[in-house]
């Protein structure tokens, strides 16, 4: 990443891998990770007489996209499980983001014939 690189070509071998290690503490639990998006819409469910057909929709409700175009798209996530994916999206782009820090460094200690 050039964000890093500017950054990274001052820094001498010992601070590089120094920051490398940091990094790689915040990878923390990389088990609990989602990567996608969390949004919320609101529904109408049909029935005539609703409030909802009177422009006063149901929800909102969350629904979970994964990144990866994978199988399926929005999936319904329950009230009670919101809390928990926000904190598995947060987790997942803390990771890739540490992931993206580490193999920044790793360049530049290729480029230095330092890598090891
Ligand atoms: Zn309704």
């Amino acid at each position: 990443m050039d964000t890093y690189k500017n950054d990274l070509q001052v820094l001498s071998a010992r601070q590089l891998l120094s920051r490398r290690r940091a990094a790689a503490a915040r990878l923390g639990d990389v088990e609990r990770v989602l990567a996608g998006s969390l949004a919320e819409q609101t529904r109408r469910c049909g029935k005539p007489g609703c409030r909802c057909a009177a422009g006063e929709p149901h929800g909102p409700y969350a629904y979970f996209t994964p990144r990866a175009a994978g199988r399926g798209r929005l999936r319904y996530v329950p009230a009670a499980l919101t809390g928990v994916v926000r904190r598995y999206l947060r987790n997942g782009a803390q990771i890739v983001q540490a992931l993206a820090e580490i193999s920044a460094i790793n360049a530049e200690l290729l480029a230095r014939r330092e890598l090891s």
